[in-house]
């Protein structure tokens, strides 16, 4: 297990957003989290992140107990949010922007760094993740050029800069078209070959076709857990999700 939580609850004043909240994240699967608008999706991230404490519960991440620790040590350790590093700058083009991403703490090329062939490892490690996302043919555009989709993509090449053990991404494909969601598919599924993934996704469609597993939210607690298939089929989230 990756990623895991017992027990995870979050009060605000007398209110509990979180209650009782069991997850796996196994290594290699994409994870999907679910439920309607306030059913505490956002909230569970930001406990598992540690954006925010958790009033009790316990969180491991690779085996390690992580419900005490700060932020930044947890990213440190694999756990990361896309947006929490994936701001791309308008005014650099997408070979530079990765470059900026993989010089950064953590990121591969200070890993890797070697005196002698430091600038010729960074940008061979630059292109090798612009092809991993299909952005190479765009390496010397302005990332304010690119296209919505396209600058979502950057941003998710940015964040794979930092070779997350565990990615949580938050609406990956909000606002893109077909062709775009099936680009930035293939990147995740890729992406969890070697990591494991953890999405809130809105679009079921994207649910069924990339997910080993989800999670499905309401209220603050688990309504199902499961395959798709199977999640799909509950009466209870039929009801109280799926509109059926
Ligand atoms: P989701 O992401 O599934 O839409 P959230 O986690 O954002 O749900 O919110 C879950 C519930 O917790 C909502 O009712 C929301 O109003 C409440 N909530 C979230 N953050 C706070 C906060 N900081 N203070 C008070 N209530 C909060």
């Amino acid at each position: 297990m990756v990623l895991s939580c017992r027990g995870l609850r979050r009060d605000f004043g007398g209110f509990t957003a979180v209650n009782d909240v069991d997850l796996d994240v196994r290594h290699g699967e994409v994870h999907a989290l679910i439920g309607p608008n306030g059913a505490g999706k956002t909230t569970v991230f930001n406990l598992l992140t540690k954006f925010l404490q958790p009033t009790s519960g316990r969180i491991e991440l690779l085996g390690q107990d992580i419900t005490r620790t700060e932020p930044a040590k947890v990213a440190r350790m694999g756990l990361v949010r896309s947006f929490q590093i994936s701001a791309t700058f308008p005014h650099l083009t997408v070979l530079e922007n990765v470059r900026v991403a993989l010089q950064r703490p953590g990121g591969l090329a200070v890993q890797f760094w070697k005196p002698v062939s430091s600038l010729d490892r960074l940008n061979e490690r630059a292109m090798e993740l612009l092809e991993t996302v299909g952005l190479e043919g765009a390496r010397d555009r302005l990332a304010a050029d690119l296209s919505y989709g396209r600058k979502r993509v950057l941003e998710l090449a940015t964040t794979l800069a930092l070779e997350p053990k565990v990615l949580l991404l938050d609406e990956p494909m909000a606002g893109m078209g077909g062709e775009d969601i099936g680009t930035v598919a293939a990147i995740i599924r890729r992406a969890a070959e070697r990591h494991a993934v953890l999405m809130v996704e809105h679009n079921l469609k994207v649910v069924a076709d990339l997910c080993e597993r989800v999670t499905v939210l309401q209220r603050g607690e688990i309504l199902a857990a499961g395959d798709y298939a199977t999640v799909s089929a509950d009466p209870r989230v039929r009801t109280a999700y799926m509109g059926t």
